[in-house]
């Protein structure tokens, strides 16, 4: 874009958001060029920090105004690159806006901005003995914005759902600036679901500012037990079979040897390291509903040729579990500077299968994949650890990418289990949706979107007549600079 326009609209939107909510200087755009999916970088030309509603809408007018896209960002922790700005214009930073603005307890509700935090709503639902289920491991820092966006879902999703199922209503900027509001608090077959649109459109459709979001209460009583297995396969096998005999615990986690030994450097836990297989299940609900699934739960491990168990005997004990869960791939930063996090899914029955599948693949492209899986609703994340410097090692890291993704729809699975399209997986659409549905989905993107400036090149692998440029995709450039 023109210098001087520029120069132009920094004015504008420093009168709207104020000077220093105005970023320009190549240092501070740097920050912004890419989530935590590094392997696609490119800088925004501005980064814009609004603090309300109406900023936003300002600020997404003066935008269109001059045609420059409109990328909103939360905390960036995205893992398929749906923050970073393909086409350059403005990222629109919204952690400003992190309020929980009330939490209702007779409505188990909360109206929030959507900068604040995932752990900030449940903490201050917690005076109410309630919670926001939805648990991303990056709950700590990701925003409520990027969760409904990407549809985040979490260890707990298996018993709980995903953010969609916990959205009542929805205020949103769309693109021409204008502010709406979709959804309620009670219950309601008035109109079309558009919330339940807006969730997961991973911000091509609009900006949302506010949400009300459902709390739940928190259960009389949760059980948490550690597990280790001589091999993935059986792990995954007492997975499958704690379901079949109908118990759906509230979490059921697995990470794999190499996982398991990079936690257990980092934190020292006393984890086993001979393990093949950690696995974690929490049960929660009423205390004698649990006592009869905790039953069937040690029978199914027995079952596989479990290692050894132990159950949790307190809350710090518990914490300690899921903190060996949750830092895991924090603690993978200590094989290698980077790691390309998949998100496949696949039916759970198939678990030992596709396991056996992604150590063939990263064999033959010769990297090193560890592995974390929800196993409990099959979503894997197969992390790739390799240096963003060695070109040579990037096309193979990308090539096993594809490869993983491509084995998870052949085993009648799907692309994302929550991290989204992103950049990341745009180019393996056609693997999972035919023209015809493609289609519909650039009609959807079109109707909000006509000219194409929230979010371009993400999502959709082509967007005929969306007033899309056509330039190339940013995936595989490993050097970027601003
Ligand atoms: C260590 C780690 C662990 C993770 N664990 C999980 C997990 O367990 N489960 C899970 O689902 N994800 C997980 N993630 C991925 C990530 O945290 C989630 O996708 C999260 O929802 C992103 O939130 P964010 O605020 O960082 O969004 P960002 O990365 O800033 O943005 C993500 C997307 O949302 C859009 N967006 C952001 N705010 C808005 C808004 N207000 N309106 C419209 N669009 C918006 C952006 O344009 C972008 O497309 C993990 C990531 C990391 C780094």
């Amino acid at each position: 874009m023109d210098k001087d326009l520029i120069k132009d609209l920094i004015v504008k939107l420093a009168a709207v958001v104020g000077e220093r909510n105005v970023l320009s200087h190549p240092v501070d755009l740097s920050v912004y060029e890419s989530d935590a999916e590094t392997l696609d970088a490119s800088c925004p030309d501005l980064v814009v920090l609004p603090g309300s509603t109406e900023e936003v809408s300002a600020v997404v007018k003066l935008a269109a105004a001059c045609r420059m896209p409109v990328v909103a960002r939360g905390a960036g922790t995205g893992l398929s690159g749906g923050a970073t700005c393909v086409r350059g214009g403005i990222s629109l930073v919204l952690s400003r806006m992190n309020r929980v603005l009330y939490v209702s307890p007779e409505e188990c509700c909360a109206l929030v901005e959507v900068g604040a935090t995932n752990v900030s709503v449940s903490q201050a639902a917690s005076r109410f003995k309630l919670y926001f289920a939805p648990d991303p491991s990056s709950q700590s820092a990701s925003t409520i914005g990027g969760n409904i966006a990407e549809n985040a879902g979490g260890p707990h999703t298996l018993k709980y759902g995903m953010t969609t199922d916990h959205v009542m209503a929805l205020k949103m900027v769309l693109a021409d600036g204008r502010i709406v509001t979709t959804g309620g608090i009670g219950r309601s077959s008035n109109d079309l679901d558009l919330a339940g649109l807006i969730v997961g459109s991973e911000g091509t459709l609009a900006i949302v500012t506010e949400a009300v979001l459902k709390l739940i209460p928190k259960a009389e009583k949760t059980e948490t037990l550690l597990a280790y297995f001589p091999s993935v396969g059986q792990a995954g096998q007492a997975v499958s079979d704690i379901v079949a005999r109908g118990v759906i615990p509230a979490a059921m986690e697995m990470i794999d040897n190499l996982t398991l030994n990079a936690v257990e450097d980092y934190l020292g836990l006393g984890l086993d390291r001979s393990a093949a297989a950690l696995l974690i299940i929490e049960l929660d609900g009423q205390a004698i509903a649990i006592a009869e699934e905790r039953k069937i739960v040690e029978s199914c491990l027995v079952d596989n040729s479990i290692i050894s168990s132990t159950w949790a005997r307190d809350a710090q004990e518990r914490a300690t579990i899921w903190k060996a869960r949750k830092t895991a791939f924090g603690a993978l930063g200590r094989i290698a500077p980077h790691g390309y996090v998949l998100d496949g899914v696949i039916p759970r029955s198939k678990l030992a299968q596709a396991i056996e599948g992604i150590d063939e693949i990263a064999r033959r492209n010769k990297v090193i994949v560890s592995n974390i899986y929800h196993a409990g609703d099959g979503n894997l994340h197969p992390c790739i650890l390799y240096h963003r410097d060695n070109e040579e090692e990037v096309a193979r890291v990308m090539r096993t990418g594809k490869e993983i993704l491509t084995l998870c729809v052949e085993l009648g699975g799907t692309l994302s289990g929550e991290h989204g399209i992103g950049i990341e997986k745009m180019e393996e659409m056609p693997l999972i949706l035919n023209e015809e549905e493609l289609e519909l989905m650039g009609r959807v993107k079109q109707c909000f979107d006509p000219a194409g400036l929230l979010n371009p090149g993400k999502v959709f692998p082509q967007l005929k007549g969306c007033g899309e440029s056509g330039r190339t995709l940013l995936r595989h450039k490993v050097f970027s600079h601003c």
